[in-house]
């Protein structure tokens, strides 16, 4: 399908080091030229000074033990205790679901957080609706910033990942002149782990029900999986042993979750400091437009 960039988003594509080609623009003819420059010359205080090198952002990179910590074996009772909930959770709209997330003790990791972090995204039409999202992204979970402001993706992972969205005609804040299609984000575990440690499996047990009401409440057109975290929760039923494939390798295909597809990418946050994977990000993107287009079409 082909790219309809405008002068914006190859900007920000560029930023993103990622090459794309287009048409290149006609050479203007001799006079026009000569016009042109003279005019560049009397106005200087317009022209933008050529941009130094931005530093490397510093990114505080995540604990990656090789093995996860095992989850502690359920008893009968626990287990009982954990399909109630999870029932109860299936049941709730979205305002309900807010609220549970906002008060949630089920794991640890409430003893530890500031804020919960429930997701972002274009706002609800009304209390007790989900708003209109046509992709959602999902992430692993919380870092110190989004602890401390109760959003996911803020800094220079969220601007990438803004970036990045926005070059595909998507924006988290369903602003239709921005761009025409809207994104919610949302992470696996609505609480940070301390010093930003891989989440638990218990944890991501405990979470899920939150995860999977989420999606059919928002029914988005497409779910991008970014990160390892992110992919083994959603592509936990639909590839064997997830658990030991590499995210590489489970890129390029489109996998289904509860009905809607999946593409998988790479977290933000590794791209950051993994530059030539930028590309690799690119055609996971293309791929998810296409994917969501050719259901649109349908
Ligand atoms: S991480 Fe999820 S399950 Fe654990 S306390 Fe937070 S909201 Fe509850």
């Amino acid at each position: 399908m082909p790219l309809h960039l405008d002068a914006r988003q190859r900007a920000m594509l560029e930023e993103m080091h990622v090459r794309v080609w287009w048409p290149q623009e006609p050479e203007p003819a001799p006079a026009a030229a000569a016009a042109a420059a003279a005019a560049a010359a009397e106005a200087p205080a317009t022209r933008v000074p050529a941009a130094a090198p931005a530093p490397a952002p510093a990114v505080v990179a995540r604990a990656a033990p090789a093995v996860p910590a095992p989850a502690p074996v359920p008893t009968p009772r626990q287990e009982r205790a954990d399909e109630g909930r999870s029932a109860a959770i299936a049941a709730m709209d979205w305002s309900a679901l807010q609220q549970a997330v906002a008060g949630c003790e089920a794991c640890k990791l409430c003893s530890t957080r500031k804020n919960t972090v429930f997701g972002v995204g274009p706002a609800a039409p009304e209390a007790d609706a989900p708003p209109r999202a046509d992709w959602l992204i999902v992430g692993e979970a919380p870092g110190e910033q989004e602890d401390l402001r109760g959003e996911p993706f803020v800094g220079q992972a969220g601007k990438l990942l803004d970036n990045m969205l926005r070059a595909v005609g998507v924006s988290r804040h369903g602003d239709a002149k921005a761009a025409p299609q809207s994104a919610f984000i949302v992470n696996v575990l609505k609480c940070r782990p301390p010093g930003n440690r891989n989440p638990a499996l218990d944890e991501v047990a405990q979470c899920e029900p939150f995860l999977k009401r989420q999606i059919a409440l928002l029914q988005p057109k497409i779910i991008l999986a970014v990160g390892r975290f992110a992919v083994q929760s959603l592509l936990a039923d639909s590839v064997a042993d997830v658990q030991t494939v590499p995210l590489g390798r489970l890129r390029g295909k489109v996998y289904r979750y509860a009905g809607v597809p999946v593409v998988v990418s790479y977290h933000p946050a590794y791209l950051l400091r993994s530059l030539p994977e930028k590309a690799k990000a690119w055609a996971d993107l293309c791929l998810a437009m296409e994917t969501a287009e050719t259901l649109k079409s349908r």
